[in-house]
């Protein structure tokens, strides 16, 4: 027999709910992790290749992510088995009917994943009242538009640079990934004087050590081209970015980029990972003994899950705003300094806060006395 409790350990999950609705053809999955913190939130994934093990991992990421932004919520995650460019119209009906069967389960708010939008948390939040990542006319803070996962790494990159001996004003960053996060830091880091030398996207990498016009090539992309359709420069590779030679290397497009077989290529001082697992831990490891600062991605990339907590608050943009930059300062801070006092990877010291946050809500909660 399958054992049901497989995923059980001293951090949860609280509760795992499997949702079957033949009429509409809706098979999904919620995880609750951990509540202790606060109400849950993590995202609605659609996905034909969906499990409960997966979501599970996704709920405990959360659970650690979560408290390691420090923001009062738990960690859940949701996946509906589905292929996610299915008719609107069957998607509407599939995600409205899942957000039914949960609408009693108030310890999980619904936020946008893979497969889902803001459209679908409009859907979710008109059936239940409880989701994150809406759109703007219903409360929301459309982060990626504002660029506050960008805006967080702008202020993990001051924190950080206390423990490096160069300023912002100057420094030379690379960015892998022109998209949302990447665009986004370069415009926050170009404003107190950094120095943007090489952009890439899945067109190749664009080098410049002169600097390149952040605001140029941002509108290049919003016009859907490729950053090498820039007027001057060196056209390179898409790999080619991580060769460049500069002061703050910034990961965000996709997972697994650096590996142990590709990390001495890397001519940095300071990397702040906006992609989520942009690197392997033995690549960590390795910029770790060499004296290249790796700030981990779940301390790093957290603006976009404060913006959302601040949204479910009902608070403005810029309370939002500053809210991220209090929380990723101290954050980095925190973790900083905690790895350079024990001699532990910076990820080894973000998780143990995370976890300590997690267990010291626990130890609070009324069936901790028992
Ligand atoms: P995005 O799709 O807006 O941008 C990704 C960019 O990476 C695109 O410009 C794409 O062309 C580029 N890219 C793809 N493959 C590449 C390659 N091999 N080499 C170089 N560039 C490549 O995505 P995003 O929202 O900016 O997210 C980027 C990463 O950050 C993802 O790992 C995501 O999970 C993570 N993240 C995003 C947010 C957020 O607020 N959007 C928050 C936390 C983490």
């Amino acid at each position: 027999m399958e054992d049901i409790f497989r995923f059980a350990d001293e951090l949860g999950p609280a509760r795992i709910i499997h949702v079957h609705n033949p009429v509409v053809n809706l098979k999904g999955v919620l995880v609750v992790d951990n509540v202790a913190v606060g109400p849950s939130i993590g995202g609605l994934r659609i996905a034909p290749d969906v499990s409960t093990e997966e979501c599970f991992r996704l709920a405990r990421g959360m659970t650690l992510k979560n408290a390691a932004a420090g923001i009062a919520h738990g960690g859940g995650k949701s996946v509906l088995y589905g292929d996610p460019r299915m008719p609107l119209a069957q998607k509407e009906r599939l995600v409205r009917s899942f957000a039914c069967a949960l609408r009693d389960i108030q310890d999980y708010i619904f936020g946008p994943d893979m497969g889902t939008d803001e459209t679908c948390m409009a859907w979710v939040k008109d059936e239940i009242g409880r989701a994150v990542g809406l759109p703007r006319e219903i409360g929301g803070i459309p982060l990626d538009e504002v660029g506050a996962t960008g805006w967080g790494i702008r202020h993990v990159a001051h924190a950080a640079l206390r423990h490096r001996d160069f300023q912002i004003a100057g420094a030379r960053v690379a960015i892998q990934g022109f998209g949302a996060v990447g665009k986004h830091a370069a415009r926050f880091l170009a404003r107190d004087g950094a120095v943007l030398v090489a952009a890439s996207d899945s067109g190749g990498t664009l080098h410049d050590p002169q600097g390149l016009d952040v605001e140029a090539l941002i509108g290049l992309k919003a016009a859907g081209k490729s950053v090498c359709d820039y007027a001057g420069g060196r056209k390179l590779g898409a790999d080619a970015v991580i060769d460049v030679e500069c002061d703050i290397w910034i990961p965000a497009a996709r997972p697994d980029v650096i590996r142990e077989d590709n990390v001495r290529r890397l001519r940095t001082k300071l990397v702040i990972q906006g992609a989520n697992i942009p690197f392997t831990l033995g690549a960590e490891q390795y910029l770790h003994e060499n004296g290249v600062l790796c700030v981990p991605d779940f301390i790093a990339n957290a603006g976009g899950v404060i913006c959302a907590a601040m949204e479910y608050r009902g608070a403005t943009q810029s309370a939002a705003f500053a809210a991220i930059k209090e929380k990723l300062r101290a954050n980095t801070e925190q973790v900083l300094a905690r790895s350079r006092r024990e001699a532990i990877l910076p990820r080894a010291a973000a998780m143990a806060l995370a976890v300590e946050r997690v267990r010291h809500a626990m130890s609070l909660r009324r069936w901790a006395l028992y």
